[in-house]
This record gives structure tokens, sequence and C-alpha cells, in this order.
């Protein structure tokens, strides 16, 4: 679907998914091991606008598994040189940045600019938060994590589908140690950061169904994935009382049934 892409000429369904992709704006939190493959599969996929948050400056230790940075960009903010690395091999993509912690250190209502939210972050209470403000602000988010060998994913269409709390309930996952603190491997967040982005493309353009109302692992030592359902639950403390599309929703055709 990438405009690069030939095999798109005179389909009339690729280029109808290629436009909703050219105008979408995706936001990713944290570019590490999980936002540079997807900040930079969502790039070469046509999106319109990226928009990359990170608080973090680029460090030796995080080049082999965060794919976007440099030897060359060490010591710089980290949302700097994801951009810098998008732009030189996408130079009509609109970045944005923003070098700070989310919620603290970005801009109050950043989540209701942009229509999907794609969650590179590393910290248990990070995500759970990000799901929270993301159904709040009626914003489609992108759930993920890898430890080791293992990963997961969830999408997550507020008001239509299951959210992370419905899976993981009340818990603030304070004081749980981060993927980096207990190490992964590069080929599991990078797998796991390209299917974030595969989710992106297809709440995006409507296409295939999304992984919502379950919870994708991937099994890297057995080269296995399992499927778990995640039903909604009507007592969920986030997402119990919301109902059809949030105000911030504009995607629109997406087979939420799971
Ligand atoms: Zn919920």
């Amino acid at each position: 679907m990438s405009p690069r892409d030939p095999s798109t000429a005179h389909n009339p369904a690729a280029e109808a998914a290629r436009d909703r992709l050219a105008r979408v704006r995706v936001l990713v939190v944290g570019v590490g091991g999980l936002g540079c493959p997807a900040a930079l599969a969502l790039a070469e996929a046509g999106v319109g606008t990226l928009g990359l948050v990170d608080g973090d400056r680029v460090d030796l230790s995080n080049l082999q598994r965060q794919i976007l940075h440099r030897v060359t960009t060490l010591g710089m903010p980290k949302a700097a040189s994801a951009a810098a690395a998008l732009r030189a091999r996408c130079p009509t993509l609109n970045l944005e940045t923003f070098d700070g912690r989310w919620p603290a250190g970005t801009p109050a209502g950043l989540l209701t600019t942009f229509d999907v939210v794609v969650d590179g972050s590393d910290r248990a209470v990070t995500k759970l938060a990000l799901n929270d403000a993301c159904v709040a602000a009626g914003v489609p988010y992108i759930y993920a994590g890898a430890v080791g060998w293992d990963g997961q994913w969830m999408a997550v269409v507020p008001g239509r589908t299951a959210c992370l709390r419905c899976l993981f309930g009340d818990r603030d996952g304070g004081g749980e140690p981060t993927c980096g603190e207990i190490g992964v491997l590069a080929p599991v967040v990078g797998l796991i950061g390209f299917q974030q982005a595969m989710e992106a493309i297809k709440l995006i353009t409507g296409e295939g169904v999304a992984s919502v109302n379950r919870l994708t692992t991937y099994d890297g030592l057995r080269q296995r994935f399992y499927t778990v359902r995640v039903d909604r639950n009507p007592r969920c403390p986030t997402c119990g009382g919301v109902r059809g599309q949030g105000p911030g929703t504009r995607i629109e055709g997406t087979d939420c049934r799971g």
C-alpha cells in the first residue's frame, strides 16, 4: 500500500487504503525497541503524519534493538534521532517530535490530536495509564509488551472493544521492572513492534480483522503464537461506562468482532 509500491497502481481498493493512510496521524509513545520498528513500518506504509514521544537520549546500549538510532546520534534525544532516520527514508513524511516523557513532558491533550496511538513505552505503569487516557479520549490504542523471548499485543478501540484494564484490572503496574531491565531480544521486540504497525494499519484502512478482544502472545523459543480471548468487562474501571465511539475516534469501518 506504500505510495512507492507500483503494485497499487490502478487498484481502487489499494488506492483507497493508501489515501486513508496518507491522511492519518499516528502517535508513537516511546521510540525504543518496540517504537522504532513500529514507526519505521508505519512510515514506509505511507502514514501521513507520525508523532514521536520519548524523554530519553540515545545510549550505546540501545543500538542492538532500537533500530532507528545510530552511533552518530548517541546522546541525541531519541525522538529527534528517530525522526532523522525516518526523514532520510521518507522525505515527504510529516514528523512531530516531543522530547519528554508522556504525559508530564508532553502537551496537554496531545492524544486527541492523533487518530491512533501506538504504545512503545517500556513500563507497565505507563502502558496502563496510556490505555486509560486513550479510552477517555476515544483514540484507538495499540498495546504491546516484550520480555526475553516472549511478547504480546492487543488493539483497543474505545467504546467498542475490551481495553487493557479489562485484562489487567485496576493494578497500577508501579514497581514492575522494565523490558530493558529484565532483558529482551532484538528479534522479539522487532517482531512485536512490526505487529503493532500492522494492527494500526488494519484499524486505519478497515482491512482484515484487527487483534481486538483478544491478546496475541508470541513464544519465540517455540516459535508459536497464541491468542487469548479478552471479554469486555462491564465493570472495567476504565471502559465500563464508555459506550459507542468516543469523541476523538475518527477510525471507521473497522471489524471489531475480534
Ligand atoms: Zn476495559
